[in-house]
């Protein structure tokens, strides 16, 4: 391709993953990086997240990813001179069931000896740390101190800042359209180049990214990706004293897939419904919002009557594990694509973003990384009908079964996922919504 573009990285996508992922490789010595967007930087789902950050992952590689970026979210302002935002808060799983507790003290277990200083607490010890959390209807949970948020809109703008000057170059507008390889006699093809709306660009290293359009840009790489999209939903409340507060740990009701956190003294909480069908999000369900406003006033009574300050559904991307997808791009044949790596956070782009970027960035410029243990992340894991053989992160929101648009893959789910299905599916009424009301339905004694 003489005469044309050159680069010596590029990077499809200017999303969390993409942008942070450019700036890591341009600051490892990497020459010239170009990163496409085919719209405006951080406009997919980085700039409509709720924020949410945990080292409280369900596996030693999600605790390893969520440890990493929460380090990274805690040094950037002396390593860039600007920052994502992150507040400490602490984070409260909750254990709604018997089995929840059960699973909840065994990943607390796990996540100790992969070096968290997370613990077990009782319901009375739950509400004494987050006293607008009503002390019934729930069986304690796992804690961390050390959790919180970023603010997603800063984040965006921390990365932006990074890359122009880490001198990455930014090219807005400007959509990733084809992989262009080479064939070697015997051996897996490489990346020579992309094709983009503005002319093609010679490269010998791609990272895709791309949240929950990630499966659209691996066709157009001609690399089956079973990353899905769905929607999800966030709503923040009007302020009230009781959150009017520096600090009060975020709550996460596993089985029904509901968090809240603290924002601009009210209170944010968000949910993703696993009766959705995989697509992208259109539209608030109004139904599924009051089945989960019932169920938080359920958990917090500070919350009845508080009217919402505002309300969003966005597309969100997910895996069919809830892993994160690392490694390299396959052809059809299923050899890697020498040059070419994929990168997806699953949905946990805030929490495990920084960490995938940075995982990404080592795999494309040296092979290898020392972040997590990559051997299981690869595309190699799913099999033609995007089935996982990794059992499924168990803290996870409640996403659909199958990453396709037909659910009928049989996907193993988080049990968290299973719950969730069982309690938005139906019951409607404030009444019944109720946690300390749910008896009959989840087991609690
Ligand atoms: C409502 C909501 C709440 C969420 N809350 C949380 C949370 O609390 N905690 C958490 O950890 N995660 C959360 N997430 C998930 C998190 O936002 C995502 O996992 C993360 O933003 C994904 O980052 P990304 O860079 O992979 O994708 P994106 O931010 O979507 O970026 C991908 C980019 O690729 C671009 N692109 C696509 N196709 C092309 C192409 N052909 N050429 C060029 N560019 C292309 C898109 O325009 C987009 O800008 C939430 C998501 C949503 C929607």
């Amino acid at each position: 391709m003489s005469g044309e573009e050159r680069a010596d990285l590029v990077v499809v996508g200017a999303g969390t993953v993409g942008g942070w992922a450019s700036y890591f490789a341009k600051r490892d010595g990497v020459g010239r990086v170009v990163v496409l967007e085919q719209g405006l930087a951080g406009q997919g789902a980085s700039s409509r997240a709720a924020g949410i950050v945990r080292a409280q992952g369900g596996t030693p590689t999600t605790v390893g990813l969520g440890r990493w970026s929460i380090d990274f979210y805690r040094r950037q302002a002396e390593e860039l001179g600007t920052d994502s935002g992150f507040r400490e808060l602490g984070y409260l799983i909750l254990a709604v069931t018997e089995e929840d507790e059960r699973a909840g003290r065994e990943r607390v277990a796990m996540q100790r000896a992969n070096g968290l200083d997370v613990r077990w607490v009782n319901a009375a010890e739950a509400a004494a740390l987050n006293p607008t959390l009503a002390p019934d209807g729930h069986r304690g949970g796992s804690f961390l101190e050390t959790d919180g948020c970023i603010d997603p809109p800063r984040n965006v703008r921390a990365y932006g800042l990074a890359m122009q000057r880490a001198g990455v170059e930014l090219r807005e507008r400007r959509a990733f359209t084809g992989l262009r390889t080479e064939s070697r006699p015997g051996a897996a093809p490489r990346v020579v180049g992309v094709d983009t709306s503005a002319g093609p660009i010679a490269t010998e290293r791609v990272i895709l990214t791309g949240g929950p359009g990630l499966r659209a840009v691996g066709r157009l790489a001609g690399v089956r990706i079973p990353a899905g999209a769905v929607r999800h939903t966030v709503a923040v409340l009007e302020p009230l004293a009781a959150f009017a507060v520096e600090r009060l740990p975020m709550v996460f009701d596993i089985g029904a897939g509901l968090y809240w956190r603290l924002e601009e003294g009210g209170l944010l909480f968000g949910w993703s419904d696993p009766n959705d069908r995989p697509g992208e999000a259109r539209s608030i369900d109004w139904a599924a919002y009051d089945r989960m406003r019932e169920r938080l006033w359920g958990f917090v009574p500070d919350t009845r009557g508080l009217g919402i300050r505002k309300i969003w559904a966005a597309t969100i991307d997910f895996t069919p594990d809830h892993l994160p997808i690392l490694g390299p791009g396959l052809d059809p044949d299923g050899r890697p694509i020498a040059g070419l790596t994929v990168a997806s956070a699953g949905g946990h782009g805030m929490m495990w973003g920084p960490g995938v970027a940075r995982v990404a960035a080592d795999l494309a410029v040296a092979g290898r990384t020392e972040i997590v243990d990559t051997a299981d992340l690869g595309l190699d894991r799913f099999d033609e009908q995007g089935r996982s053989r990794l059992a499924a992160d168990p803290i996870a929101l409640p996403f659909p079964v199958s990453a396709e648009e037909k659910p009928d893959l049989g996907v193993p789910t988080a049990a968290g996922s299973e719950r969730g299905a069982a309690s938005s599916g139906g019951r409607g009424g404030a009444a019944a919504d109720r946690p300390s009301e749910r008896g009959d339905e989840t087991g609690e004694p």
